[in-house]
């Protein structure tokens, strides 16, 4: 069945608010419904991608609370929480790390409207001691119960949200794919609009076909491929 004209313009209405200067690091988040909710949050605040350092031999896993969010947010594994601060910090990104230290702020005190990534870590050890050593900034949300933290996705929902509002105020949402290089934004378009072709093109070492105004990909494909569009 062809891309329906509506659908492609809302995959580009979202994509166009896409921010891949706001990004969320997992260390050793395990549970599916968490992982689940975090990726549904990026999604909903417009977080472009994801990462994620999985304890050895686990693959993230999702379920239903994801809505499928994990199709439109990849969640990008890396092999240590170093390697990934560095790719991190390599793309410009001020690192703040969810860290219940001495020397952690109050997360409202903080301006999110730079490229920044929040570090959350796992559902019952938080943190581990390597990572909240290589954060620029340790911050934390203030808690004023009985219980001493927030279930992770809820305190990433926090961050995200909060990112968001500053950067709202100060005008810097994007709402016509600022801020993503316009070959990826092509790229990433077609994967979202053509997700089976895109896949084929990727085995075949093919570049993407070029879309018309409406979606419609302007040049022919094997029968086979056109009749899974
Ligand atoms: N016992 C763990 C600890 O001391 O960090 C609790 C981990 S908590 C359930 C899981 C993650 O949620 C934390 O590593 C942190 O990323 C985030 N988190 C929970 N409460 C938070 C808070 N009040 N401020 C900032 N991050 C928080």
């Amino acid at each position: 069945m062809p891309l329906l004209p509506r659908r492609f313009a809302r995959l580009q209405a979202v994509l166009n608010r896409r921010m891949a200067n706001l990004t969320v690091l997992l260390e050793h988040v395990e549970k599916p419904h968490n992982l689940s909710a975090i990726l549904r949050t990026c999604d909903a605040v417009g977080v472009l991608e994801a990462h994620a350092v999985c304890l050895e031999g686990r693959l993230p896993t999702f379920n239903s609370t994801a809505q499928g969010s994990q199709k439109w947010v990849p969640l990008h594994r890396h092999a240590s929480a170093a390697a990934a601060l560095q790719s991190l910090r390599q793309q410009g990104l001020r690192i703040y790390g969810t860290h219940l230290s001495a020397g952690a702020v109050d997360y409202r005190s903080c301006d999110f409207t730079g490229p920044t990534a929040f570090v959350l870590g796992a559902e019952k050890w938080g943190l581990s001691q390597e990572c909240a050593a290589l954060v620029d900034q340790a911050i934390l949300i203030p808690m004023s119960g009985m219980v001493q933290s927030l279930n992770v996705s809820v305190a990433t929902a926090t961050l995200l949200f909060e990112a968001l509002r500053q950067r709202q105020a100060a005008g810097l949402v994007p709402s016509a794919g600022e801020g993503l290089d316009p070959g990826r934004y092509r790229a990433l378009l077609f994967e979202w609009a053509y997700p089976e072709v895109a896949a084929w093109c990727r085995r075949e070492g093919r570049p993407y076909p070029e879309l018309d105004g409406e979606g419609a990909i302007t040049e022919s494909l094997p029968r086979t491929l056109r009749l899974r569009c």
